[in-house]
């Protein structure tokens, strides 16, 4: 079923607990987390805690969560303070993007100088 947890999926892991994770903000439908690969010195995963493969896929059918989700990345931007020297978020969609994890994701990326993507 939609948006339900897939036995298969990582992020649904790190959401029922089953695999362990840096978790740095939990809300009643998003967690936060710190990147196991870190390309930033603040590098976190806000996720929903509902499962669907990617953020365009999660804004279609659930665009509450998905504004939670963004909503969220900014909070813990503030509290990362990135906020005052810029940070990124990224949604990579589809693997010829980078997406690996097929449950969606904000990267939020800041504390060095990012360069300007477009
Ligand atoms: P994607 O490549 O946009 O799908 O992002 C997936 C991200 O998940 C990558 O940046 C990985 O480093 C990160 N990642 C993979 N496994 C884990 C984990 O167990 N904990 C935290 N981050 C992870």
């Amino acid at each position: 079923m939609a948006g339900e947890p897939q036995a298969d999926c990582l992020f649904c892991k790190i959401v029922a607990g089953e695999v362990p994770a840096t978790i740095v903000s939990e809300t009643e439908t998003t967690v936060a987390f710190r990147d196991i690969n870190p390309q930033a010195p603040t590098h976190i995963l806000v996720i929903p805690k509902v499962h669907y493969a990617n953020a365009l896929e999660l804004s279609a059918a659930e665009p509450a969560i998905a504004g939670d989700v963004l909503h969220q990345a900014g909070l813990v931007a503030a509290a990362e303070k990135v906020d005052e020297t810029g940070y990124r978020i990224v949604f990579n969609t589809g693997p010829g993007a980078g997406q690996t994890v097929f449950h969606a994701h904000a990267h939020l990326l800041g504390g060095r100088d990012l360069q300007r993507l477009v």
